[in-house]
């Protein structure tokens, strides 16, 4: 018999399929929006000025300043344009920084958000918001930065370079792993997780040698909604507050610090949770998941340590402190020496160990 749970899912209307960026206009207009916001990174601004194309030009404008880490000046620029051009909903095309825009600004206007993803951050189907001020970071979860539609369009996907493609489908793996053991996990975030990992495990050495190879592609898209869909259903653990702790701290690089951190947090934490200890071996064939998940970063090229990424040696016992400063609920206990131990393997990118 199952144990008890609480499951709510979030509202969101999920459109996917290969071509499917040509329903755009016509979500739009299901939304009666007239006058659109579009978000881009200013790498991106070209593929903004395409979707501004197929919504119509004079039914929306760009805005093509999305950064990482969803810095409270950007958004209090494109309020600006916002007000300026009487918007009356938003389009973001891109990565988890363009679509942390687009709720940086639902959370302040309610206006309706359209996310098309292009990586395999997962954010678009979260209620969870992260924004910088002055440097520092702090998140919110809230229903009202949950976006109300997003089109997953594969083939916008192929042009990812394979080392974003790599960081990025294992910084979704991470969300599906630490949903496994989730204290408020249930069947149905459980079973999305397993599906998750298991199709991200099949598609990403396959992306690898062939970035065009359509299926696969379609398959770790498929893999990242699901883990999205997880990160936003049930509370995450140690692997995720280390990871925002190490990337605050020293600035590094987001989805290839979860890429790093992974195997080395399953090592703490998987003894202290079976279940998801036997779904994750089971995915791996049978092997020890966080040893076979380092393997499997390592064959992919992935960065393998916290030293590759930009942190200083220094900075262990640091990270270290605020991670015993901020304790947060995990199957195994937060301790101080083993999560140093930890930290530093990571840092040196050796193989994961449990202390
Ligand atoms: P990103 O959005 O910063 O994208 C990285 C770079 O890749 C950008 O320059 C972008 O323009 C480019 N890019 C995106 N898609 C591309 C494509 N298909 N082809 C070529 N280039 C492409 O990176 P990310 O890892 O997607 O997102 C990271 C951000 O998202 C962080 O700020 C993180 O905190 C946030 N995030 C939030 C949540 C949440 O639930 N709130 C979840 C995951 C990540």
């Amino acid at each position: 018999m199952q144990n008890a749970f609480v499951y709510e899912p979030n509202n969101g209307r999920i459109l996917f399929g290969a071509g499917y960026l040509q329903k755009l206009s016509e979500e739009a207009s299901r939304l009666q929006l007239r006058n659109v916001l579009v978000l881009t990174t200013p790498g991106k601004q070209a593929q903004g000025r395409e979707v501004l194309e197929l919504l119509g030009e004079n039914r929306a404008t760009l805005f093509a300043e999305a950064r990482m880490h969803t810095p409270v000046e950007v958004t209090e620029r494109a309020l600006a344009v916002v007000t300026k051009h009487d918007i009356d909903g938003v389009v973001a095309i891109g990565g988890g920084s363009t679509t942390g825009l687009a709720k940086a600004i639902a959370l302040r206007t309610d206006l309706p958000q359209i996310i098309i993803p292009t990586t395999y951050a997962g954010s678009e189907v979260t209620p969870i918001l992260g924004e910088t001020r002055d440097g520092v970071k702090s998140t919110q979860r809230t229903l009202k930065v949950l976006p109300e539609v997003v089109i997953y369009d594969v083939r916008l996907s192929l042009g990812l370079p394979v080392p974003l493609s790599v960081a990025s489908g294992l910084n979704a793996i991470a969300h599906a792993a630490e949903a496994l053991y989730a204290r408020d996990r249930n069947p149905v975030t459980s079973m999305m997780a397993e599906e998750a990992v298991r199709t991200l495990v099949s598609a990403l050495p396959r992306i690898v040698a062939d970035p065009l190879d359509e299926p696969a592609r379609g398959e770790a898209l498929y893999g990242a909604w699901l883990c999205g869909t997880c990160l936003g259903s049930v509370g995450m653990a140690l692997h995720h507050k280390l990871c925002h702790t190490l990337g605050g701290t020293f600035d590094l690089p987001h989805a290839e610090t979860h890429s790093v951190v992974l195997a080395h947090a399953l090592a703490y934490t998987l003894p202290s949770a079976d279940q998801a200890r036997s779904v994750l071996s089971r995915v791996f064939g049978g092997r020890d998941p966080a040893l076979a998940l380092y393997e499997f970063a390592k064959t992919l090229g992935a960065p393998i340590s916290l030293r590759q990424l930009g942190m200083p040696e220094g900075g262990i016992d640091r990270a270290a402190d605020l991670a015993v400063q901020n304790p947060y609920w995990n199957p195994r206990p937060i301790e101080r020496d083993a999560i140093r131990a930890l930290i530093a393997r990571a840092w040196a990118g050796v193989a994961p160990a449990n202390d």
